[in-house]
């Protein structure tokens, strides 16, 4: 079963600032006057880990009991304060997601239709589009849950 893992969460932040002030240049509000970006100015802004409390700092899973998403709240809390912000354009909460195999813990791959038909990278005249390619057990489940027949292994007939 394809496990899907969520990480490296943080919030795209696209700034456009017009006052010296917006990108924290003080000292100079007498003297000068504007700013003017020569391109879309984009940061990644991320979150606190939430095993960090200042004083105290612990694991996420110990913190949470949903670490994927209490992430997610904290970004979208980050980008509903920052969108306040006159000089702020627009907000994205964005992560990195990796699918692994539940199985064989390998990365989760799968058949594209021209594979699937391809006997050099197929498994049988059996295998589809979206049939894992990390392990026996995998192609096992896939197929079962679709009523596929089961990949025939060496030796068995
Ligand atoms: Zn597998």
């Amino acid at each position: 079963m394809k496990l899907t893992h969520r990480d490296e969460w943080r919030v795209m932040v696209t700034i456009k600032p017009r006052i010296p002030a917006d990108l924290g240049f003080i000292g100079v509000a007498s003297i000068a006057e504007f700013v003017a970006p020569t391109a879309p100015i984009t940061v990644a802004v991320l979150p606190r880990r939430l095993g960090n409390f200042g004083f105290i700092s612990m694991s996420d899973r110990m913190a949470s009991s949903d670490v994927e998403a209490d992430y997610r709240a904290r970004c979208e809390e980050i980008a509903t304060e920052l969108r306040r912000l006159p000089h702020v354009e627009e907000t994205s909460v964005s992560c990195t997601e990796t699918h692994t195999c539940s199985l064989c813990g390998l990365r989760w791959e799968v058949l594209t239709v021209d594979e699937a038909a391809d006997d050099s990278t197929n498994q049988d005249e059996h295998s589809v589009e979206g049939e894992p390619v990390c392990c026996c057990e995998a192609i096992d489940e896939f197929r079962t849950e679709r009523g596929i027949p089961a990949l025939q292994r060496d030796g068995v007939a």
